[in-house]
């Protein structure tokens, strides 16, 4: 964002700014670090980082010349919540954080410019934000999700049809004899055939199902509402389905069609709590691989 855009907020602030200049490199200020200073970056590039609590250190952003930096801890007071250091050799304003607040208050036009900044800055975050969150809970090769979004996502269920009186269904697939399949198709193969399942448990489930893919060749769906004859119909429809793909030709000339074996569990009445459902299903699944795979199991 170029300084020019927004006029008054930066020749209000160069008449007060001390005009600053870092080598490449130089840190600005550690997280952690008592607040006191705003800058207002003039030329060359400024990176931000963060400490996670697991201890990894995560970029944040690149600022570049127009941005307002280190403004937060002056209106909060709290230590600062990054590192700042110069990725170029940098010039700057740098403003107290008393006499920027005092600017602000004195002229509504520069604190709508300030303001508008603020907005970019958030928006941006809401971005990143959302694009982050989604590749933590998304199986990156079905595009479903994981298993971490599938558990968080049941304990809220479960408390809310606890609450309600509703029933919830969970359905554990898992395709059969998959290690054949790869051995015979190749893994590539391999993934394409965990891909179409996925997208058919997808279309099959209803609107708003929570459908994951569990581990390996294994998938999860959580049916709110459903009973156990519903979700039953609804894992039927999904084998059924898996079942009338055109078989696939491996190299070795045979021909392997896919299946899956389901298994069906329902809170209350199969397990009343989140373990229970999922230990339930589980077996529920372990019932229709040993009654010859390519079925679904299910109390109905
Ligand atoms: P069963 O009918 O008892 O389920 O037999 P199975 O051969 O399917 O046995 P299992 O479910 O234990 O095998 C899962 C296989 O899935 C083993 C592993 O090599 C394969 N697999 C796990 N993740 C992936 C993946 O991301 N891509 C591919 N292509 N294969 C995977
Ligand atoms: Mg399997």
């Amino acid at each position: 964002m170029p300084s020019t855009a927004i006029p008054e907020f930066f020749s209000e602030f160069a008449k007060l700014g001390e005009d600053c200049t870092v080598p490449e490199g130089a840190v600005l200020w550690e997280e952690g670090d008592a607040a006191g200073d705003v800058l207002l970056l003039l030329e060359g590039g400024l990176e931000v980082t963060h400490r996670t609590p697991q201890g990894n250190i995560i970029v944040l952003g690149l600022l570049e010349a127009g941005a307002v930096v280190g403004e937060l801890a002056c209106f909060d007071g709290l230590p600062r919540s990054a590192t700042v250091h110069a990725r170029t050799p940098c010039r700057f304003l740098r403003i107290s954080g008393n006499r920027f607040i005092e600017v602000l208050q004195r002229y509504p036009k520069v604190l709508s410019q300030f303001l508008w900044l603020e907005i970019q800055r958030i928006r941006h975050l809401t971005d990143r934000f959302a694009a982050t969150y989604d590749r933590a809970i998304t199986d990156p090769l079905t595009r479903l999700y994981n298993r971490a979004f599938f558990q968080d996502r049941l304990r809220m269920e479960l408390s809310r049809a606890a609450q309600m009186g509703d029933v919830v269904s969970v359905v554990f697939f898992d395709i059969d004899q998959f290690k054949e399949v790869n051995d015979g198709l190749g893994h590539p193969a391999g993934d394409q055939v965990l891909a179409r399942t996925a997208d058919l448990l997808r279309e099959t489930a209803r609107r708003g199902d929570i459908v994951a893919r569990y581990g390996g060749d294994e998938f999860a769906a959580l049916l709110y509402g459903a009973n156990s004859l519903e979700a039953y119909q609804i894992a039927e429809l999904a084998r059924v389905r898996l079942e009338a793909d055109p078989p696939r030709s491996g190299a070795d000339g045979r021909q392997y069609r896919v299946t899956l074996s389901a298994g069906v569990a329902v809170f209350p009445s199969d397990a009343p709590d989140r373990e229970g459902v999922l230990k339930a299903a589980d077996l529920k699944l372990y019932e229709a691989k040993s009654a010859g795979r390519n079925r679904v199991a299910a109390s109905i």
